[in-house]
């Protein structure tokens, strides 16, 4: 398997022309929806969230800060596995030294998702008692993993950065940088959404989030203005490369881009990046629907306890049951020890 370009949206046929049309102010939340600004060569996807990354983070019940950063690394990974050609699984990962050792998004070709994150109660709770919450600072360091998994008979591609940003949008910048080479800004935003309802205030989870690549016809003027000029011999002038005109403008038009614009329930994605390039002129494309589904199941669960060993199977017998709960989704399986089978041996 080559290494899929992460940056090659899923779309319609781009050469056939689109009307012009007024963008739609109907928001459709759990989507993601690419786009074109043909004349500056950058294309991006929104990501709206409502329903499933409340179903997700209401289901688990985190501390409020460590919701919030899963829910921005559920975004980033939508963002990101929704662009993939892939029919198999996108997984980000992060496993580090902090409160929060580990959260792991878990995206299902070509709509699921599922997310949880493992954490120290008490760590977390002195964090946030100490006010240390912002960024990645509940991560700590060590690293995040991305990676493609397309079955048993593909090789599983993987990408790996450190955790040294001071937020999650720096982190998959360097990942951008470092693994693909490719111009990229992203914004995550993730907040909760209160309403008056009869029976008192309500809390809904919205998060949402936009990413913006340049992709010039011209690898050239794609060249990073950043990258290290390397190990040259001393006296020698460090290679500066002109940042693109269009990138430079793209980015001063992602940067003007506020959280409130990324969850606002009034606001359509649509309406969105009209507000952003509707003076070089924007195209959109048919957004993909994305719905929060585990997907975990008893044949699956029954597969993995009869693959253990007698010895392990032996040692997860509690009140003469094996039993099983999904850390994404806390469904419960339960098992007579007889059902998941006695080594032949
Ligand atoms: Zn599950």
């Amino acid at each position: 398997m080559t290494e899929p370009a992460i940056a090659e949206p899923i779309m319609t046929d781009p050469q056939i022309a689109i009307p012009t049309r007024e963008p739609s102010p109907t928001v459709l939340d759990d989507t993601v929806m690419p786009f074109e600004v043909a004349k500056l060569d950058l294309r991006g996807r929104v990501v709206r969230l409502g329903p499933a990354v409340d179903e997700i983070l209401s289901r688990h019940a985190y501390p409020q800060p460590v919701a919030k950063l899963l829910g921005e690394a559920l975004v980033l990974t939508v963002m990101l596995g929704t662009s993939l050609k892939i029919d198999g699984r996108f997984i980000l990962q992060t496993q580090s030294d902090g409160p929060v050792r580990m959260l792991v998004v878990d995206f299902i070709a070509p709509d699921k998702v599922r997310a949880c994150a493992r954490f120290d109660k008490d760590r977390v709770a002195a964090a946030i008692a100490a006010g240390e919450t912002a960024g990645t600072a509940l991560l700590g360091k060590g690293n995040l993993a991305m990676t493609i998994d397309q079955g048993p008979d593909m090789n599983r591609y993987q990408g790996l950065v450190a955790l040294d940003g001071n937020s999650l949008e720096d982190v998959a910048h360097e990942y951008f940088l470092r693994s693909e080479q490719i111009p990229t800004r992203v914004r995550l935003a993730v907040a909760e959404e209160l309403s008056a309802a009869s029976g008192g205030a309500t809390h809904r989870w919205r998060a949402g989030g936009i990413m913006l690549q340049f992709l010039p016809k011209s690898p050239e003027r794609a060249r990073a203005a950043d990258l290290d000029p390397g190990d040259a011999p001393e006296g020698t002038t460090p290679h500066a490369v002109k940042e693109d005109d269009a990138w430079v403008e793209g980015q001063a038009l992602i940067s003007t881009v506020e959280d409130i614009e990324l969850i606002d329930p009034s606001l359509s994605s649509e309406r969105l990046v009209y507000r952003l390039f509707h003076e070089p002129g924007v195209r959109v494309f048919r957004a993909n629907p994305l719905r929060a589904e585990c997907s975990c199941s008893r044949d699956n669960v029954e597969a993995m306890l009869k693959s253990f060993s007698q010895d392990d199977r032996d040692h997860m017998v509690e009140d003469g049951k094996i039993s099983v709960t999904c850390e994404f989704c806390s469904a419960n399986y339960q098992f007579a020890p007889g059902e998941v089978g006695t080594n032949p041996s």
